[in-house]
């Protein structure tokens, strides 16, 4: 494993401690979401690790500074440790936040969670519709999670709901809203589809107008003004549709900290797809080594990485120069400036796709859902291309 031996955050200064630590437990899902950030080729991962290695994990990661919790996936409930881990997170005083489609809450489960000391549950749907929720799943899940929202309020937890936006549910928003409204819910988190794994894929198909958004944005400014603080609601315009970068992660190896299902620490769930970068594992080293000395936590700190137009931009303490995941993707190299910059060269690759979302029937490609089959049939031809690439041919 490439460990750089940097103590430092790339400008001379070693940082804080992560804040947030996101337990990826697993990559099976019953679900299979046309948007799912999990890597494309999930099914070539190795083995997931095993519960005396999360317990470790948990108490490394609090040690080191983290207080936030997320205990995600795939379905973080497939996994029968869960108590275990949610028992111990509690012991260590995280404040614990399930993420989860609902598929395996029961009564016996949510009790056992509550007696463990599980802090939060974040729920997701898909639409507000059975047809739309069970196709974008590929599964017949929407009555399962309204019961499983209502168990949710039962046993007094807030009610947190998840909904991914894109062009297929945007302008079932109001309906939503409704639909979280009748459930009881104090938070709605409007996500709209982050453009990485099989969001990217499917991206084409996925990303809305821009007067779909404009109209999303004014039902959903209509709708808070009538409930008021009896539910939060936040919605947030996908980057696509701006000028400057997110902050992505409140910048490189700053704040967040991932392990994935097979041990392998990240500093944003979607990093192992950068090339050329080692990332270790909790297997084989401590969260300390990794946070503050491996080469792929330190790689993007600070800003001696930057090249132009960033190197040089007075906003880029403000966002960093972006996502470095979305700079690879779309320009195929993780140092440029996020080209959803309009200072970036390369800003026109975003333009163009927001473009061509106006034109219909401008995209015929079909939707491809989050499988295992179709995992393997991507991981195979990801291994083709690098030996090919490898060969020279
Ligand atoms: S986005 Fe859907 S398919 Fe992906 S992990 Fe979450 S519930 Fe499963
Ligand atoms: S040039 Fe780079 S640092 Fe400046 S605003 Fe754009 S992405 Fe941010």
């Amino acid at each position: 494993m490439s460990m750089a031996g940097s103590t430092t955050n790339g400008n001379g200064a070693r940082p804080a401690g992560p804040l947030w630590l996101l337990a990826e437990l697993t990559y099976r899902c019953p679900l299979h979401c046309v948007f799912c950030y999990n890597p494309l080729d999930y099914t070539a991962h190795g083995a997931e690790i095993s519960t005396d290695d999360w317990l470790r994990v948990l108490r490394e990661g609090r040690a080191l500074g983290a207080i936030q919790l997320g205990f995600s996936g795939g379905e973080p409930l497939l996994r029968d440790d869960l108590e275990i881990l949610v028992a111990e997170a509690r012991a260590l005083g995280f404040y614990s936040n399930l993420i989860t489609s609902g598929v395996g809450l029961n009564e016996t489960r949510i009790r056992a969670f509550k007696e463990a000391g599980l802090d939060h549950i974040q729920l997701s749907f898909q639409d507000s519709t059975r047809e739309l929720n069970d196709f974008l799943s590929s599964t017949r899940t929407f009555e399962l999670k309204l019961k499983v929202a209502r168990l949710i309020k039962e046993h007094d937890y807030p009610m947190v709901l998840n909904v991914v936006l894109h062009r297929l549910n945007i302008d079932h928003i109001e309906e939503i809203l409704e639909m979280a409204e009748r459930l009881g819910a104090e938070y709605v988190e409007l996500a709209n589809t982050q453009y990485y794994g099989w969001g990217f894929l499917n991206r084409d198909r996925l990303l809305p107008t821009r007067e779909q958004l404009l109209r999303a944005d004014e039902v959903t400014r209509r709708f808070r003004e009538r409930i008021g603080d009896r539910m939060r609601i936040f919605f947030v315009v996908p980057d696509y549709f701006e000028d400057r970068p997110k902050a992505c992660m409140s910048g490189w190896g700053s704040v967040f900290l991932t392990v994935t299902p097979d041990g392998t620490a990240l500093p944003c769930h979607a990093a192992r797809m950068l090339p050329g970068l080692a990332f270790p594992s909790v297997r084989d080293t401590s969260l300390e080594a990794i946070w503050y000395e491996s080469e792929g936590f330190n790689r993007y700190r600070g800003d001696a990485w930057m090249k132009e137009p960033c190197r040089t931009c007075p906003e880029k303490a403000k966002d960093f120069g972006g996502c470095r995941c979305q700079a690879f993707l779309l320009t195929g190299d993780p140092a440029n400036a996020d080209p959803v910059c309009d200072l970036s060269p390369q800003h026109h690759v975003v333009t163009d796709a927001v473009a061509r979302a106006r034109v219909t029937g401008a995209v015929t490609a079909p939707i491809i859902f989050r499988d295992d089959r179709n995992s393997r049939a991507l991981a195979e031809k990801k291994a083709q291309a690098a030996s090919t690439e490898s060969s020279g041919v």
